[in-house]
């Protein structure tokens, strides 16, 4: 078997047993990307200098037994809103182009502590604003399936990297589903975790009530083995919740006997892609037959997901993105005449117009008049949606939910309609506004061969039954083939 066909826990287990050298598993993904890049462009960038004397330092912990988890030796891309010390970290923003960071994020420095090595930064949708990655300020990622086709976003170069076989994990960062997504389109397994497990200690903020890191890797327990890692309380963010020792890898389990899972009926509705349909309804039948109950249920407020979670992201990002008005970070005007010209001109400058467009929305349902309006009714309907959920999961282990309503759009179809891309949220923003879990599992392909996943939702930091469920629908979907065995310029 080749590097690039293992899963990050098998190729852990043979970096442990000394079969494969870390060198070696990082020249592996290394010669992925000079190979795959120039179609793929998943990164932004990596450092083969810092890259090579990390390898050195891995070796020698490795000898010592300073680390010896299931992850010690494993490459794992990173998103590049991630911050990484001496290592850029651009948000693919012109904004922030030659921003390097004094310090690394505090899941940085636990992936580090677990031994892991950090191969490079993938490319998103900039700022995380966006569907596809291709509001990137440094070009569009391609989906490894289809290069005609966008591959989700706004953590598309990290799903790209884990599909393509340039790495076997990830991390992404998920604010309204840009893990579940992207991780959708590609056909890999992408968790965001209950708000407030993982640390944002170092993610620069999107909108910081609802982002949250998560794991993109090859299957379930790749995921898994990656959230303990990331999980756990940090003194520096004080909204991740402490006392929780996490053992989600360990604790996998392959049963669905017994489990009740929910479906909400308003999730199949017209918009849904009649192939996704079909796949859902295999998928419960397969869920039927291992044991679990799944019955349809009627969920309120579906439909006021969207213009809740844009008014609250778009409000949090105006003031979030306050910060970068050419003094204190990244890219500076030239031609500012004085020194609110230059604020205006470099945020004019620097700022895409997606960007651009989500700050002045922001800034108007904040401003008086309309705050009532829209931001305080935003909230309202969030804590509706939440309660939505917690009623739904008094009777329910699990919800099933499609990732997104259509398979991989082709490239340059989604940006000429903003709305239209928005209202592709619909079934993962409602996730985020109610703070809860969920993971993508891919399940099927369409009959042009495009992945086809589906979400699994649990209650507040119930991680565990949602990863036994999609460990275990993994299993009874069976095998499916890898993106290089089915393209065309296969080598
Ligand atoms: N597509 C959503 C947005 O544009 C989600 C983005 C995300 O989760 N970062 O806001």
């Amino acid at each position: 078997m080749e590097i690039r066909e293992m899963t990050a826990c098998t190729l852990g287990q043979k970096i442990r047993r000394h079969e494969i050298g870390v060198k070696e598993a990082v020249k592996a993904s290394l010669d992925e990307i000079k190979k795959q890049e120039p179609t793929v462009h998943a990164f932004l960038s990596y450092d083969e200098k810092m890259i090579t004397a990390r390898v050195k330092d891995v070796e020698a912990g490795m000898k010592s037994g300073k680390y010896k988890g299931p992850l010690a030796g494993v490459p794992v891309a990173v998103k590049d809103n991630i911050c990484t010390k001496g290592l850029k970290t651009t948000c693919a923003s012109k904004m922030l182009e030659n921003f390097a960071p004094v310090y690394n994020a505090h899941v940085i420095d636990q992936m580090e502590e677990a031994g892991m090595i950090v191969i490079g930064k993938t490319n998103m949708d900039e700022f995380a604003m966006g569907s596809t990655s291709e509001t990137s300020a440094f070009g569009i990622t391609r989906n490894p399936w289809n290069k005609d086709h966008v591959p989700g976003g706004s953590s598309g170069g990290s799903c790209a990297a884990v599909a393509s076989g340039e790495v076997s994990l990830a991390l992404g960062s998920d604010t309204g589903g840009s893990i579940r997504q992207p991780a959708a389109f590609c056909g890999v397994t992408g968790i965001k975790p209950t708000y407030g497990r993982v640390s944002r200690y170092g993610l620069i903020a999107y909108a910081s009530s609802l982002d949250q890191i998560g794991a993109i890797g090859r299957d379930t327990a790749d995921c898994a083995a990656l959230l303990d890692v990331i999980s756990g309380a940090d003194a520096k963010d004080s909204t991740s919740v402490p006392g929780m020792k996490t053992d989600f890898y360990e604790n996998l389990r392959e049963s669905v006997a017994g489990m009740r899972f929910g479906v909400p009926k308003e999730y199949l509705s017209e918009g849904l892609d009649r192939q996704i349909q079909k796949s859902l309804m295999d998928m419960i039948q397969l869920l039927t037959q291992a044991g679990a109950t799944v019955e349809f249920f009627s969920m309120d407020h579906v439909d006021d997901v969207i213009p809740a979670y844009y008014i609250v992201a778009c409000a949090e990002a105006s003031s979030n993105l306050e910060r970068f008005d050419g003094v204190k970070y990244g890219y500076r005007s030239a031609a500012g005449e004085d020194l609110h010209d230059m604020y205006k001109k470099t945020r004019n400058e620097g700022f895409g117009e997606e960007v651009q467009r989500r700050i002045l929305l922001g800034s108007f349902v904040l401003s008086s008049g309309y705050y009532d309006a829209y931001y305080l009714k935003a909230l309202k309907v969030r804590a509706l949606v939440k309660q939505q959920f917690d009623k739904a999961f008094k009777k329910y282990d699990v919800i099933i939910a499609p990732a997104a309503p259509t398979t991989a759009p082709k490239i340059g179809d989604s940006l000429g309609d903003p709305l239209k891309m928005y209202l592709s949220d619909i079934y993962t923003a409602g996730v985020n506004l109610a703070g809860i879990p969920g993971i993508t599992v891919p399940f099927a392909l369409s009959d042009e061969g495009m992945p086809i996943g589906f979400q699994l939702l649990g209650d507040c930091f119930n991680e565990n039954k949602i990863l036994q469920a999609a460990y275990t629908l993994e299993k009874l979907r069976g095998p499916l083939p890898a993106a290089w065995e089915r393209r065309s310029d296969r080598s």
